[in-house]
């Protein structure tokens, strides 16, 4: 069983794995590493990765490709709305408002969700890895912006499940990047000494993602992260596009707007050239040829030009790189390094921006590219029991403040912050309330959430009744920042005071700390109590070390019992029945797409045989003489009709079409082969063979 790290782009996605000599990235069926993010349809199949990219232009109404963005949004989401103008395939609203994208596919109109999309990719990655690894790949660790909330992150978890993938952990983006630096960074600090702060800078197709992390020899802590989750490579090429737009209206009279398979390919091309401007800052042709109302057109461009009709996206990288000063509190003296991944950083201005912000170079340590997979590789080694790798402990961060709010009736506050912005996590804390009745919570973002819609989700707590005396009952909540980074209550429980310890098998110590795992140690805060307080939560945290000591007291006084609640929670993700029929409509997808395969396989098989023998029985050619001249006469007949038949109605048959056919012809092709092969072994028998026919 192998491990694999996954990181998924918004344009291309990268697999590495975790083996026991080291990382490595793994190459897919075109022996490249990225696998683009697009996934097409067609009449007989779906078509996945760098075969979709490929035949984007031509297919442009079921060629999917952005959904990253979309996973996890509402339809009606503004941003979603900005972004309907990018895409040359149809997105509609579904009835609950999410998002469905409408493809041809077998010859029929279907309409699948983004989470489907995703699935149908992260099953070609799956593919390819169990190719290159030759294992099942089950485990993995997907990569996520550090900016996804709760319902991009149920949306993408949705996916993985679709697509068969156990995922132990979705990881930051710059957390796998930071894991990916310090692991092998022999130069760490000790754990006691000030520790060694660096900051990493993502700037790739959809977005721009920093965060600021303190290394300690076996640790990383990360501090802060500022995110623009509106400013990527994309946007350089939208402005860039826009400019040569205008350029051809004014000069040509050609509106690429109004075309939009001449708008992808000038989107194409301008893509070329910002890559050949970030190693050439002289002036730089782009050319298209046939590009509307069969007229080529060409323009130029160099570097400065593109830096100022490129300066919006340039003065929001600068203000989110000064961001994460701001929210880590460090100083640019406090900042060892600052280190680049990301395709778009290999920009230059952003480069020299690094260099006004940071005061320091922009360091290249990593590989721009696969650095997210290889952290999440390594992450996800950590986390499995099948490969071992040194151990080096990763605290994240919880981006918004959360807040959870409840039933504010009984004269309570009715709303606390339980998680502030930047908070560590993985986390938990334990909540107390005094009930006599179920209640419910919910939990929000803080306005400060760059999304229309602040909702976590909302939990119910069944079966809270009084005590025997008619009083309150103490209910715990563990409020939970979880592995992937998503709020959620993950327990309620009832605790009651017990005298007598032999009493009951479930007795439990008060405050026995149920997952004190790494940083991943619960707090207490001290929740509403109608009875005892009136003015709501009082929000006591302990020192998680401390705590542990003070619950070694508590072992010998208060002995509890505690009952798990059931809990109904409201929260993202698909529902069961939705998410059972996607994974049997992915698998009824997966055996279409295996049949046609075969099928192409098969013709192709029939038709490499065609040529190949054709080829052979020429003139001067290896099998032309092994064959009386008759036979050979018929058979090139036979092999030209049959060339004929494979692009006329035989383009289009079953596959034990094409193998019957293979067979018949066999028995005529492999015996002149068998001649040669006897001759060449025993030159002898060519004699035997001549006189023979
Ligand atoms: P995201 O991280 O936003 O989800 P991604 O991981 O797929 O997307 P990357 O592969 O890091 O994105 O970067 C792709 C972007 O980098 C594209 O916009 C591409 O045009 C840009 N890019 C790649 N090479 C260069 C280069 N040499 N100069 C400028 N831009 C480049
Ligand atoms: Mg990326």
């Amino acid at each position: 069983m192998s491990v694999i790290g996954i990181d998924f782009g918004n344009e291309s996605c990268y697999i590495a794995v975790a083996k026991a000599g080291g990382i490595e990235t793994i190459a897919n069926d075109y022996s490249l590493r990225g696998t683009p993010s697009c996934v097409a349809f067609s009449p007989k199949n779906r078509i996945l990765g760098v075969a979709a990219k490929n035949q984007m232009v031509t297919n442009m109404k079921n060629t999917v490709f952005g959904f990253k963005r979309l996973l996890g949004r509402k339809f009606s989401d503004p941003y979603v709305q900005k972004e309907l103008k990018h895409f040359p395939f149809k997105v509609e609203q579904r009835q609950d408002d999410g998002i469905g994208i409408r493809v041809n596919y077998l010859g029929e109109d279907n309409v699948f969700t983004p989470e489907q999309i995703t699935a149908m990719l992260l099953t070609k990655l799956k593919e390819s890895a169990t190719i290159a690894l030759q294992t099942p790949i089950n485990d993995c660790v997907i990569s996520v912006p550090s900016y996804f909330t709760n319902s991009e992150r149920n949306a993408l978890l949705d996916a993985a499940n679709i697509a068969g993938l156990n995922v132990l952990r979705l990881m930051n983006e710059t957390t796998a990047t930071a894991l990916a630096y310090g692991i092998y960074k022999q130069d760490l600090p000790a754990p006691e000494e000030k520790p060694k702060n660096v900051v990493f800078v993502d700037f790739g197709h959809s977005s721009l993602q920093v965060s600021a992390c303190a290394f300690n020899k076996g640790k990383l802590r990360v501090l802060a992260t500022s995110t623009d989750a509106q400013c990527g490579g994309r946007d350089i090429d939208m402005a860039l596009a826009d400019y040569f737009c205008q350029d051809f209206i004014s000069r040509l009279k050609l509106d690429a707007r109004k075309n939009q398979r001449a708008f992808l390919r000038l989107l194409q091309e301008v893509e070329k050239l910002k890559k050949q401007m970030s190693a050439n800052s002289t002036r730089l042709p782009i050319n298209i040829e046939c590009f509307m109302e069969e007229r080529d057109v060409s323009s130029e461009m160099q570097r400065s030009q593109m830096e100022q009709i490129c300066a919006e996206t340039f003065t929001r990288i600068e203000r989110t790189m000064r961001a994460v000063l701001h929210n880590s509190k460090l100083r640019p003296e406090d900042i060892h390094s600052v280190e680049i991944v990301g395709g778009s950083t290999r920009i230059p201005a952003v480069k020299n921006l690094i260099e006004q912000v940071f005061n320091k170079h922009a360091s290249t340590t990593l590989n721009q590219d696969e650095a997210v997979s290889r952290g999440c590789a390594l992450q996800c080694a950590m986390l499995s029991p099948a490969v071992r790798v040194r151990e080096f402990s990763v605290t994240d961060v919880q981006p918004y403040a959360v807040r959870l709010a409840w039933d504010a009736t009984k004269g309570e506050d009715g709303d606390m912050e339980v998680f502030s912005a930047f908070h560590a996590a993985p986390f938990s804390k334990m909540l107390t309330f005094y009930r006599k009745e179920p209640f419910s919570v919910s939990a929000y973002y803080s306005d400060q959430v760059p999304y229309p819609d602040t909702f976590i989700g909302q939990w119910h707590i069944r079966d809270v009744q009084p005590t025997a005396e008619g009083e309150s009952q103490k209910v715990k909540l563990k409020v939970r920042v979880n592995i992937h980074g998503i709020i959620t209550v993950a327990s309620a429980s009832l605790v009651e005071k017990k005298q007598d310890a032999a009493q009951n098998d479930n007795i439990e110590m008060e405050n026995s700390n149920e997952n004190s795992q790494g940083q991943d140690a619960a707090m207490d805060t001290n929740g509403a109590s109608q009875d005892q307080q009136q003015n709501g939560p009082d929000n006591q945290e302990e020192n998680a070390d401390d705590k542990k000591d003070k619950s070694k007291d508590k072992t010998k006084k208060v002995l509890v019992k505690t009952i798990e609640l059931p809990i109904d929670a409201q929260t993202h993700g698909l529902a069961k029945h939705d998410l059972n029929s996607f994974v049997e409509q992915e698998g009824k997808m997966q055996a279409q797409d295996r049949q046609e395969k075969e099928r192409a396989d098969a013709r192709n098989a029939l038709e490499e045989y065609v040529y190949e023998l054709r080829g052979k029985l020429s003139e001067g050619e290896a099998l032309h003489d092994f064959i009386a001249e008759d036979n050979r006469n018929r058979l090139v007949n036979q092999l030209d009709a049959l060339e004929q038949w494979l692009y006329d109605e035989g383009e289009d048959q079953h596959r034990q079409v094409y193998s019957d056919k293979l067979a018949e012809l066999r028995t005529e092709g492999e015996p002149i082969k068998q001649r040669r092969l006897e001759y060449e072994l025993r030159p002898g028998a060519l004699d035997d063979f001549s006189r023979a026919i």
